[in-house]
């Protein structure tokens, strides 16, 4: 396997990459306290090595180092399971909204085999990377949705029909509970991925959450084990269905978001 690297941006990994990548994956998940076995180890590393191969032709991620993808975009996007909510161990429908290059539904749904789960984005060449990856990983659980949350969000077999969405560097809280809220059951959970000033996102969320139907349920701050970068889940719970007028039609929510 050959290395290149332009412009800081790396395109391959070799062997000594790829064994810092695992290595930083496994210390990261075992502060955590999440359990890692060698099937994970084999499907998280063959994502991360196709993540940054695609990367040299296709624009999927600023992050190309292996200590960084290990914990910046997989220890990350696992980050809800520290939640410890007891509906994450259930059988469940979920969605990522705005994924991108799968985070973060694709290492949670590899690491949960039983939930079934949607991983939704507008751009089709992200989605097509994504199911790549499915068909060659055999995950049976993925779907790849290609379309806009705002046209997703009010079709009948899709609309309500997720226990619990999740949503990770898409927008700022208020549109992008717009988004998400109308995909998610009553009595379901909308976890939004935020960085460290995610407690003033909340602040600014009140008028959407009491349209769309959600309440914070409650925000959990913490910082990811190796670089201590500060994160925050905000966890909203879904009290009552969501108006038929929302979302908007794709464009509005992100030119007039409700606050
Ligand atoms: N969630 C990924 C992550 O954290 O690495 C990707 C983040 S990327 C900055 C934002 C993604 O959201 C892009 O892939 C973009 O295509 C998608 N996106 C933005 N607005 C969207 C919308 N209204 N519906 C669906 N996807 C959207």
């Amino acid at each position: 396997m050959t290395e290149s690297i332009s412009a800081g941006k790396m395109t391959d990994w070799n062997g000594e990459q790829i064994a810092l990548f695992q290595e930083q994956l496994r210390n990261g998940m075992a502060l955590w306290d999440l359990p890692f076995t060698p099937s994970l180890e084999q499907i998280y590393t063959a994502y991360a090595i196709k993540l940054v191969q695609t990367n040299a032709h296709m624009n999927l991620t600023a992050i190309t180092d292996p200590a960084g993808v290990a914990e910046k975009h997989f220890v990350d996007s696992l980050s809800p399971f520290l939640l410890r909510l007891p509906q994450l161990n259930g059988s469940l429908r979920i969605a990522d909204v705005g994924t991108g290059a799968g985070f973060p539904g694709l290492p949670l749904a590899i690491a949960r085999p039983q939930w079934n789960c949607v991983l939704m984005d507008s751009l089709q060449k992200r989605c097509r990377f994504l199911s790549d990856i499915v068909a060659e990983q055999g995950l049976k659980n993925v779907e790849v949705l290609h379309g806009r949350a705002e046209d997703i969000g009010q079709q009948p077999q899709r609309r309500e029909k997720f226990n619990l969405v999740f949503s990770r560097a898409v927008a700022r809280l208020p549109l992008l509970l717009e988004l998400c809220l109308p995909l998610v059951e009553v009595g379901g959970f909308f976890i939004a991925l935020k960085g460290s000033d995610g407690p003033a996102e909340v602040e600014e969320s009140r008028k959407a959450l009491s349209i769309l139907g959600g309440v914070i349920d409650h925000v959990k701050e913490l910082r990811l084990p190796s670089s201590q970068d500060g994160r925050t889940l905000i966890v909203v719970r879904k009290t009552k269905g969501t108006p038929k007028t929302y979302p908007r039609k794709a464009g509005t929510p992100s030119r007039n978001p409700l606050i």
